[in-house]
């Protein structure tokens, strides 16, 4: 937890690795994914020479960002061991990591839970309106499978990143609903670290044609969310879509604490090049705001994490160990 009154904000020094860009859904906004069969597969030894070329440079997560196999689909299992032996590999090399790959199965939560620190999935927006529009295309959009995934990492004892996408067509009412319910569903589990408000920031790949969310508008959507959630949810932004130095300052007044996974490059919205930590710190010293690296999961989680994994974790806590939130 990031405590909303410090003069901290954090963020994530890690490395975004894509198993495969090849997805099932067509969501009309995407700028990630491939038709199926057009993007190889990442190979282990592909990742392992990435990851070694890492080990010199502060990154601590792992994010295995991957397009979606259909649930039913002959090469599903495939799909889930890449993602599997990815994220073991990444943490046998010392790394934390996060998965984010679609809606899983109950059973392919539980095992991931054996090699990820913490996992994600953006809820987006929960109004079914959706599913006429941007996700006509798009099976894995459907609210209650993205719920249900709230549900059972909070079951399973999965520190969760979760968060909404702004502006692909809800109203100011939607927005609200699915903030409320991502603190229904943490009052029963405890266990969502993070919301991510994400503004839609169109980019040369999608087919959604409507302007981006005003950033504008940012700072005061924040301010309602931290309402909404409880004090131990953290808020993030992703700077990099927040262009305007001064807005994003004043997300930050308005209660978000955290600038997500910095990295080479924001593979979501691959028009938007990552803010990097110096650029960051520039931004944020002069108002008095102290940016430090934290780690893929929160200290209050560690205990739910395996033996294996909270040695790897201790590990980066002690390196990071001159800052007060990890
Ligand atoms: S946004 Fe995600 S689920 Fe939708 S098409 Fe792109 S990669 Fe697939």
């Amino acid at each position: 937890m990031t405590d909303a009154n410090s003069a901290i904000v954090t963020y994530s020094p890690a490395y975004t690795i894509v198993p495969t860009y090849d997805c099932f859904n067509r969501c009309t906004y995407c700028n990630f994914r491939t038709n199926p069969g057009e993007s190889p597969w990442l190979t282990l030894s592909a990742a392992a020479e990435i990851l070694k070329r890492l080990k010199n440079e502060k990154v601590c997560e792992i994010l295995i960002l991957s397009g979606e196999v259909h649930p039913n689909s002959p090469q599903r299992q495939t799909w889930f061991q890449r993602i599997y032996d990815l994220c073991a590999l990444a943490l046998a090399m010392g790394f934390l990591p996060h998965t984010n790959a679609g809606p899983l199965s109950f059973a392919e939560m539980q095992k991931l839970k054996n090699v990820n620190v913490s996992m994600g999935l953006m809820l987006e927006q929960l109004t079914p309106a959706l599913l006429k529009t941007v996700h006509r295309q798009a099976p894995s959009k459907v609210p209650e499978l993205r719920l249900q995934q709230l549900q059972w990492s909070g079951e399973l004892q999965i520190p969760f990143t979760t968060g909404l996408l702004l502006g692909i067509g809800e109203t100011a009412d939607d927005c609200w609903e699915t903030v409320e319910a991502i603190s229904h569903i943490h009052q029963s589990y405890h266990h969502i670290q993070e919301v991510i408000l994400q503004p839609h920031s169109p980019g040369n790949q999608q087919k959604f044609d409507a302007p981006p969310f005003d950033p504008h508008q940012l700072p005061a959507v924040i301010s309602k969310a931290r309402q909404i959630l409880p004090a131990e949810i953290t808020i993030q932004i992703p700077p990099n879509l927040v262009k305007d130095e001064q807005w994003l300052l004043a997300c930050i007044e308005a209660g978000a604490r955290d600038l997500g996974g910095i990295g080479p490059i924001d593979e979501v919205n691959p028009d938007y090049p990552h803010i990097q930590e110096q650029e960051l710190k520039e931004i944020l010293q002069p108002a008095r705001w102290e940016l430090v690296p934290r780690l893929p999961v929160y200290p209050q989680f560690d205990s739910w994490l395996s033996k294996e994994l909270q040695i790897v974790v201790s590990h980066w806590r002690k390196i990071f160990t001159s800052t007060s939130v990890l």
